[in-house]
């Protein structure tokens, strides 16, 4: 039976250290880190994760300060309070939550972005850095699965990963951070031929595609460790991963359940890039 990796313990834990290292850091600099968070729009999904952002934020001792604009703001109004936010000396961190509305091109907001507090990870030139193997903020869900990797004590170097799913916020910098870890790595997609051919040679498996328990028990190598990134609703209102849990919890040596997995990691490590960024505004002002 699988030792199931608790991602609400690991992350009150990285919570706790860093709001340690918060109080230190204020202490010897005066410095408070600080994040702004844009919410465009009222989708409910997108509001739920801003307050728990916020709340955060506030508890780890952070500044924060919250946008709320209207549906119908347009790209030029976005584009123009992010370059007020580059050039604010108070804001490390800015956050524009996505999915935006239609006719705001999310890569023109990205793109606006300061690298340097682009603490989502998600500017080309942090993707790049990533990339080449230089220091960058990096995304924070897959990030989130490396610390849960690394405090899990599972060894990355020389083992096979396979990750279904190829987006840019979570499949593909997986497939970089693996990469940099000397892990070998597959990415998959929905027109890999044979998914179960190639999942079942992971002695790491990620599933990261957005589909409801598609990870079935036979797709598993026995002995895996099963990190599961979906987050699915089902029409009963239940809430699952895209690996069917029953299923795949006996074959796998650590598996992630859903909720309580990779989910809490990625607010633990939107405060950590945050921290990293007032960090580093001081050498590079
Ligand atoms: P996207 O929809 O952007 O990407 C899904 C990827 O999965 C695509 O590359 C797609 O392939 C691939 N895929 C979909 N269906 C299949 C299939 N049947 N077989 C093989 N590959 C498939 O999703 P995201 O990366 O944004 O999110 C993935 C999941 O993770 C979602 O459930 C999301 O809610 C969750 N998530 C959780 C987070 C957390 O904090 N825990 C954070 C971010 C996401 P193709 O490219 O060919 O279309």
């Amino acid at each position: 039976m699988a030792n199931i990796i608790d991602g609400n313990k690991i992350s009150q834990v990285i919570r706790n250290e860093i709001k340690e290292e918060t109080e230190r850091f204020k202490i010897d600099t005066g410095i408070v880190p600080g994040l702004a968070v844009m919410l465009v729009g009222d989708d409910p999904a997108s509001k739920i994760y801003v307050k728990r952002k916020e709340n955060a934020c506030r508890e780890v001792g952070f500044y924060s300060r919250e946008y709320k604009l209207p549906a119908e703001t347009d790209e030029k109004t976005v584009l123009s309070m992010i370059d007020e936010l580059n050039r604010d000396p108070e804001i490390h961190g800015i956050l524009v939550q996505l999915p935006l509305p239609g006719h705001i091109h999310s890569a023109h907001i990205i793109e606006a972005i300061d690298p340097a507090k682009d603490v989502d990870g998600f500017h080309p030139v942090n993707i790049g850095r990533l990339l080449t193997g230089r220091p960058c903020h990096m995304a924070c869900t897959p990030k989130g699965i490396m610390e849960l990797l690394d405090r899990s004590g599972i060894p990355i170097e020389g083992k096979e990963a396979v990750i279904v799913g190829r987006s840019n916020i979570v499949g593909k910098p997986l497939f970089l951070m693996l990469l940099a870890r000397n892990a070998t790595v597959t990415v998959c997609h929905t027109k890999t031929k044979d998914l179960a051919e190639v999942t079942r040679r992971a002695d790491i498996l990620v599933a990261a595609a957005g589909k409801a328990e598609m990870i079935r028990g036979e797709m598993v190598r026995e002995g895996a460790v099963v990190i599961d990134v979906g987050i699915n609703r089902l029409d009963d209102g239940r809430l699952v991963g895209d690996v069917a849990f029953s299923e795949a919890s006996p074959r796998s040596s650590f598996i992630t359940p859903v909720p309580g997995g990779v989910g809490p990691m990625t607010i633990a490590m939107l405060l950590r890039n945050t921290l990293d960024a007032a960090r580093r505004s001081r050498k590079d002002p």
